[in-house]
């Protein structure tokens, strides 16, 4: 059996026992076992396990050094890559560079000398930048144009018209859903349907779906002195009026709703407005319980209830 068949089989049963206790087990489409996508809620049968409907999905993603971690939906897992997963990797890339960090692939520049000016590529070794002009993207006499530039200021050490700007077009803000999406799918991992299928996770799946405009309230926070390695989950219970789950991916900390269903998306989003500090930082303590970083699915709420 591979893996996508097992967390099917791991996945269905529980499925349709927290349907059940909810109420809503006439949704499901016949007895047979299903697996709803986490994000879209679509119910798939385990014929879409062989038909590669369902996908191994990788938290972070795995350009941003996540593992396999859990099932969704093609459909999902392709349309996020696309509207959110590559900004949040532009972004990432951006930083490192201005980071002096290695960066995995080039980024579009631009560079001048004198009166010349070349469009190329730069990436960061970690030791220093590696330039390059694209011949396809420039006038062979600008390209000659400027190696004259260069060479003439290499001669007589005069570089101060010599620069080179970095041209990453990513959105914040769609970047910033790729993380939430993450989260979510972290916290779904670590405590299973009985948490994503309350309605206070509504908003954040309305948020993650493909197209989305991308208006979250201020539930993320970015803090570059974390360990980019930092996986964390806790299940805030002090201060009560941040009650929630924390999830912390390297410099990302998201606040999603607690398990319990005392207070809305809007609602924790007040509370914790007034609390980042200009940087995004969280400066404020948070206690609650350590839920373990998930590597398959682990459903831990609902394996607790009967
Ligand atoms: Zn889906």
């Amino acid at each position: 059996m591979n893996k996508r068949e097992r967390w099917f089989n791991e996945g269905a049963p529980l499925l349709r026992q927290v349907m059940e206790r909810i109420g809503l087990a006439d949704r499901l489409p016949s007895d047979d076992p299903y697996y709803a996508c986490p994000c879209c809620l679509y119910a798939f049968s385990l014929e879409a396990v062989a038909a590669q409907n369902l996908t191994i999905e990788h938290v972070p993603p795995e350009a941003l050094d996540g593992k396999g971690m859990l099932l969704t939906c093609k459909r999902c897992n392709n349309d996020a890559g696309r509207d959110f997963d590559s900004h949040a990797q532009l972004r990432a890339e951006f930083y490192n560079m201005l980071a002096g960090k290695g960066t995995k692939r080039p980024l579009r520049a631009v560079f001048e000398a004198g009166d010349t000016r070349v469009n190329g590529v730069a990436q960061s070794t970690g030791n220093g930048w590696f330039l390059e002009g694209v011949p396809k993207q420039n006038h062979p006499a600008m390209l000659d144009a400027h190696e004259s530039e260069l060479r003439a200021a290499s001669e007589s050490g005069e570089t101060a018209g010599i620069k080179f700007t970095v041209k990453a077009r990513f959105s914040s803000k769609h970047a910033d859903v790729s993380w939430v999406r993450s989260a979510y799918l972290a916290a779904f991992s670590a405590l299973g349907w009985s948490y994503i299928l309350q309605p206070a996770l509504n908003p954040i799946r309305e948020q993650i779906k493909p197209g989305s405009l991308a208006t979250l309230p201020p539930i993320i926070g970015f803090n570059p002195s974390y360990d980019a390695d930092l996986r964390q989950i806790m299940i805030v219970e002090k201060p009560e009026e941040l009650s929630s789950v924390v999830v912390r991916i390297g410099h990302y900390t998201v606040f999603l709703p607690d398990p319990w269903g005392t207070q809305t998306l809007d609602q924790l989003a007040a509370s914790i407005s007034g609390l980042w500090d200009e940087a995004g930082k969280v400066p404020f303590n948070l206690n609650g319980k350590i839920v373990p970083w998930p590597t398959k699915p682990m459903y831990a709420l609902d394996t607790l209830t009967p």
